[in-house]
């Protein structure tokens, strides 16, 4: 059996193991949050999901003088980079790739959210690009994330919606909780992949996504082109020992989870000798000045997208990430592994394009950052949960319990929550050991205390 309930970690095991210095994924011992925006030194930089196991060690955000990455590529972003010449730059990539003949010469994947609208909008009507905008679909969908979907295509775009089997990638998800405490690792792998699989496809050279992940802190190498690394998306030839889903390797799902090819193809790396006629996976965000929130406006105007009808659970807004369910355990659980949770992604980039101060950020932090999903958690449960019309007996008994419920998850989730980040307070709750809120009363200068971002 692979996977067992885990019991009730108890405040003097948390304790022991804070004093023996354990941490989990190798992250630095010492916390320290950025002096601009409200992200702490834990967070964790992209990974390359196909080589993701339980023991991997994180690379995680850089810190110079106290200020993360994140932080330093902003200040360039609105202060040096010209736009206009990064714009024309765009046009003339068009130029190679637009169809003579109206079909479709470029592949914007997305949901239809304020982000993948106004890049597949700007592409067709400002650049003249014929954009096939494509769907990995959501894995537990929201109505309004649906209706936005429709008034994408309402506004103009065609749309391919590519909907997984869903057995299979249930089970994944499962067994990517289990592992990894990673509930969107399996959506992940679609969201990177698909793309570029669709496009050698269909004869298609050309891929926009829209915002550099290395504008969230990765290696700032990565922002000196405007291609993704191609490693997040294909391998030199695909190695079944070497190649994981859910912490376990291809092989492993094969031999004691009943999976066949078919099942994973989805989930693995393309091979690079099959890309080798060159497609072209291009960050839209390279070329245009990136705002999200001004994306959420002309979403707004251009056609009838809705925001979800309530303040998203652990965080504070209405119109980011709200097609899928899944986006609140995503954001939770990397709270539990990193103290950094939906509130601190989404304040620091607001307070890094000057739509927030600090101050306020740390304010929303304090309130919203760590809070329980519990609006979704019985459909989260569900999923999840496994069960015998579905699933053969061989794969059920890699469980302890195929079913969980809220007990099973969260004593797993606690399991993932290292002891120099969190630790038991004195009324048997969870809590930081180093929040940003206690933070402020270290040295800031009177410079930074009123910076007001980069506006
Ligand atoms: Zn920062």
């Amino acid at each position: 059996m692979y996977f067992s309930k885990q019991s009730k970690i108890t405040k003097e095991e948390n304790q022991k193991d804070f004093d023996e210095g354990k941490t989990l994924y190798g992250l630095p011992r010492e916390v320290i949050y950025c002096k601009k925006c409200v992200i702490s030194n834990q967070r964790p930089n992209s990974a390359i999901e196909y080589k993701h196991l339980k023991s991997t060690k994180k690379r995680t955000i850089n810190f110079n003088e106290g200020i993360c990455d994140a932080c330093h590529v902003a200040e360039k972003k609105h202060k040096e980079i010209n736009w206009k010449d990064r714009e024309e730059a765009l046009m003339s990539l068009c130029d190679k790739f637009r169809s003579k003949d109206g079909s479709h010469d470029c592949i914007v994947p997305g949901s239809g959210g304020k982000d993948s609208f106004y890049a597949s909008y700007i592409l067709k009507y400002k650049f003249k690009m014929n954009p096939l905008t494509i769907t990995w679909a959501p894995l537990l969908p929201t109505e309004w994330g649906r209706a936005n979907m429709i008034s994408w295509t309402d506004a103009g775009m065609d749309n391919l919606l590519y909907r997984p089997n869903r057995r299979v990638q249930r089970l994944l998800t499962r067994i990517s909780i289990e592992n990894l405490l990673h509930p969107f690792q399996s959506f992940m792998f679609g969201q990177k992949m698909l793309a570029p699989k669709l496009a050698s496809k269909l004869g298609i050279g050309l891929i926009f996504y829209g915002e550099n992940q290395a504008e969230y802190g990765n290696d700032a190498k990565e922002l000196k082109t405007h291609l993704m690394a191609d490693h997040f998306y294909s391998a030199d030839g695909i190695d079944k020992k070497n190649i994981f889903i859910g912490g376990l390797s291809v092989n492993t799902l094969q031999k004691d989870f009943n999976l066949c090819d078919n099942d994973l193809s989805l989930y693995l790396p393309i091979n690079k000798k099959l890309i080798s006629s060159g497609i072209s996976v291009a960050f839209l965000s390279h070329f245009v000045k990136w705002h999200p929130q001004s994306n959420y406006y002309f979403a707004k105007e251009k056609s009838d997208f809705v925001t979800a009808p309530e303040r998203l659970q652990g965080t504070y807004t209405k119109y980011i990430s709200t097609d899928d369910k899944m986006e609140y355990f995503n954001f939770y659980t990397l709270g539990i592994k990193f103290g950094i949770g939906w509130t601190s992604n989404i304040a620091s980039h607001e307070i890094r394009d000057g739509d927030l101060s600090r101050t306020e950020g740390i304010n929303l932090v304090k309130k919203y950052d760590h809070e329980y999903p519990s609006r979704y958690i019985q459909d989260f449960l569900d999923f999840v949960s496994l069960d015998k019309k579905k699933y053969e007996k061989k794969i059920l008994d890699n469980f302890e319990f195929p079913k969980i419920d809220k007990e099973y998850f969260d004593n797993l989730a606690d399991t993932h929550r290292s002891p120099h980040i969190w630790k038991i307070n004195d009324i048997n709750e969870w809590e930081l050991r180093h929040s940003i809120f206690e933070n402020e009363e270290q040295e800031i200068s009177n410079e930074l205390k009123n910076w007001k971002g980069n506006k």
